[in-house]
């Protein structure tokens, strides 16, 4: 899947194989490192087309154990979730850039 934001492209990989990955709704990681309201704590690794709707994948940067998490309110937007993981990734690189 092709995320852009300006002029910034992401291709971020599709993770068929999802069933396995853990889902939490507040996303926190086990290990307490990661968390959704730090978004320097995790790297988004890719996404999957659920059943449930579209997810992103998040893996711990610390630990490196993956997450899987909506980051949409309307599931089946693929628009929306493309608008908010390009949030999300140009601000995990602005904060890197700095
Ligand atoms: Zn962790």
């Amino acid at each position: 899947m092709k995320i852009e934001y300006h002029t910034h492209t992401w291709h971020l990989k599709n993770f068929a194989q999802h069933g396995s990955i853990s889902y939490q709704r507040g996303l926190r990681c086990n290990c307490g490192y990661a968390r959704y309201d730090d978004n320097m704590t995790f790297d988004i690794v890719g996404y999957a087309n659920t059943d449930y709707g579209y997810m992103a994948i998040f893996e711990c940067k610390k630990c490196f154990e993956k997450y899987k998490h909506h980051m949409s309110r309307n599931k089946r937007s693929e628009e929306e979730f493309k608008d908010n993981v390009a949030n999300m990734l140009f601000n995990q690189y602005r904060k890197l850039t700095k």
